[in-house]
């Protein structure tokens, strides 16, 4: 989970560390906040994700079909199990196959689920359902503030939690996105997607390997005016 920092006496704020998304579909799975210690500019890293799955899921229907006569009362206690149906309910399901066992299921989360059904079951499939996180592999990326993140105003996520609408205006935060993407310096052949964060310049300062996804918590030396007011901040959003 990120942690923020925000300075009393410059009031600079930037976040650090990692945190997942829970919305895969632009194909990263996570992101890693960054500080330029040098001059304080809040950077962030997209992790993309090494695997985005098949097009599309198919699910199922799982239908009871029929049994061997010689596991009839194991059936019938499994179906008692599973539905909490009387015993006059079970015999009058069983003499009417096929029962709907499940639906929309998965055939390995169902056999997961009742390892020892010991019924002779039929998956009957569904409509494929589209798959939201399906598409081209991406590489990872580095984003950048642009510029060391300043509001007298508040903290990032107070000006977020407080809906501070102005404050967050002048921060270039209203409802547009205010990371720019940044060009990275290789590795990026074949397979390696990533790059060395420590040939990484800032896109402020331009000081190389200075991104940082740490700060210790009882540094308090701000990185943009180097004055001892450096105060972490509980709060963040998540
Ligand atoms: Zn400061
Ligand atoms: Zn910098």
């Amino acid at each position: 989970m990120p942690i923020e920092y925000h300075c009393k006496a410059c009031f600079l704020s930037f976040a650090v560390g990692w945190e997942h998304f829970f919305d895969l579909s632009e194909g990263y799975g996570s992101v890693t906040y960054l500080v330029c210690s040098a001059c304080g500019t809040w950077h962030r890293r997209l992790h993309a994700l090494a695997d985005r799955g098949p097009p599309s899921f198919t699910y199922y229907d799982v239908l009871l079909m029929g049994y061997e006569p010689r596991w009839k009362v194991i059936l019938m206690k499994q179906l008692r199990t599973m539905f909490g149906f009387n015993l006059a309910e079970i015999r009058q399901k069983v003499a009417n196959l096929p029962l709907v066992l499940a639906t929309k299921v998965s055939k390995a989360g169902w056999r997961d689920l009742n390892p020892d059904f010991v019924g002779e079951v039929h998956f009957e499939p569904l409509p494929p359902q589209p798959n939201p996180v399906y598409g081209p592999i991406q590489s990872d990326r580095l984003e950048t503030w642009s510029k060391p993140l300043i509001s007298e105003a508040g903290s990032y996520s107070q000006l977020v939690e407080n809906d501070a609408m102005d404050a967050l205006k002048q921060l270039d935060v209203h409802l547009e996105n205010p990371w720019s993407p940044m060009s990275v310096l290789g590795p990026t052949k074949g397979l390696n997607r990533h790059f060395e964060l420590a040939n990484q310049a800032c896109s402020h300062c331009r000081v190389v390997g200075a991104l940082s996804s740490d700060w210790p918590e009882n540094k308090q030396t701000c990185p943009a005016c180097r004055r001892d007011a450096l105060e972490f901040m509980l709060g963040w959003i998540t």
